[in-house]
């Protein structure tokens, strides 16, 4: 099973893999534990501050060198992205992994009383971005000999819940978007593979703010669930796509 699952230590050698929202949380661990495997880590983020201190620690361990990019996916818009595009293709001329991590709660409240700014603002961060960012990737990612795009799902982007509002919302959303992608992208023409990855719950701020009372202690810490993260990103899993997977086995 993938929970028993033991990545080769060069199991990403060479490949250049974007992780967005690095600077913090499970995508802080991902870029860590993707650059401890070989991968050359673009670090997208909105706060510059966290971006660097995420390039320090790998580059004091000794890993190939990460790049910062700076972006609030709130604001961007499709120039943006193309500007990004753009400094990939001048750099490395392709791109061997991306993995949508990136997100923002929102409000939990019922619908009844869902602030519409708030809404709008969910679904511009968990959906519009990765659906703007992906767009302009997939040229870079089609010129890659093997490459793969993860989307971060949720619980609630499966099975909705009272007050997830925008937050489940999104993540269905999301569902819906890596499955249109894995389609168009399931020819001989394409070599990208493209999944969805419920990291089930874990120990971060979101996690935190969605459950304040709740003692941290109780889940895991973001380093214990990457197996997944590793197994889908590296070659291992070659030939599946459009798949819903957990990173946490349900008990
Ligand atoms: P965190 O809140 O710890 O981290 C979220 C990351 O996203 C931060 O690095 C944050 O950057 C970044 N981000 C937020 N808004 C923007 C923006 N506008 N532009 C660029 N980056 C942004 O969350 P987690 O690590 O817990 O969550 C990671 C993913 O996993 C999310 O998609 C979440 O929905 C999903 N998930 C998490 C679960 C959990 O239990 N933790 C359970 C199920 C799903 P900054 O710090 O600079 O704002």
């Amino acid at each position: 099973t993938i929970e028993n699952y033991e990545p080769a230590s060069n199991l990403l050698e060479g490949r250049l893999i974007m992780v967005t929202g690095a600077g913090d949380g499970i995508g802080k661990t991902a870029a860590m534990s993707y650059a401890a495997h070989g991968a050359t880590v673009i670090l997208l983020g909105k706060t510059i501050k966290k971006l660097e201190k995420v390039y320090d620690e790998i580059e004091s361990a000794g890993y190939p060198e990460a790049v910062i990019l700076p972006l609030d996916l709130q604001g961007a818009t499709a120039a943006d992205y193309a500007t990004v595009a753009e400094r990939i293709e001048e750099d490395f001329g392709r791109l061997d992994g991306l993995l949508h991590n990136a997100g923002i709660l929102g409000d939990l409240t019922p619908l009844e009383h869902y602030d519409p700014e708030t809404w709008n603002k969910v679904m511009q961060v968990n959906l519009t971005a990765e659906f703007l960012l992906t767009q302009a990737m997939i040229p870079l990612l089609r010129a890659s000999q093997d490459s793969s795009v993860i989307f971060t799902s949720s619980s609630v982007g499966r099975k909705g819940r009272a007050h997830w509002g925008a937050y489940a919302v999104s993540k269905f959303a999301t569902e819906g978007l890596m499955e249109t992608l894995a389609d168009e992208m399931d020819d001989k023409r394409n070599n990208a593979r493209v999944n969805s990855l419920n990291p089930g719950a874990t120990r971060t701020y979101m996690r935190h703010m969605a459950y304040p009372a709740e003692d941290p202690g109780r889940n895991p810490k973001p380093e214990a669930i990457m197996g997944t993260y590793l197994y889908l990103m590296g070659p291992d899993s070659r030939g599946i796509t459009g798949e819903k997977f957990d990173a946490q086995v349900k008990r």
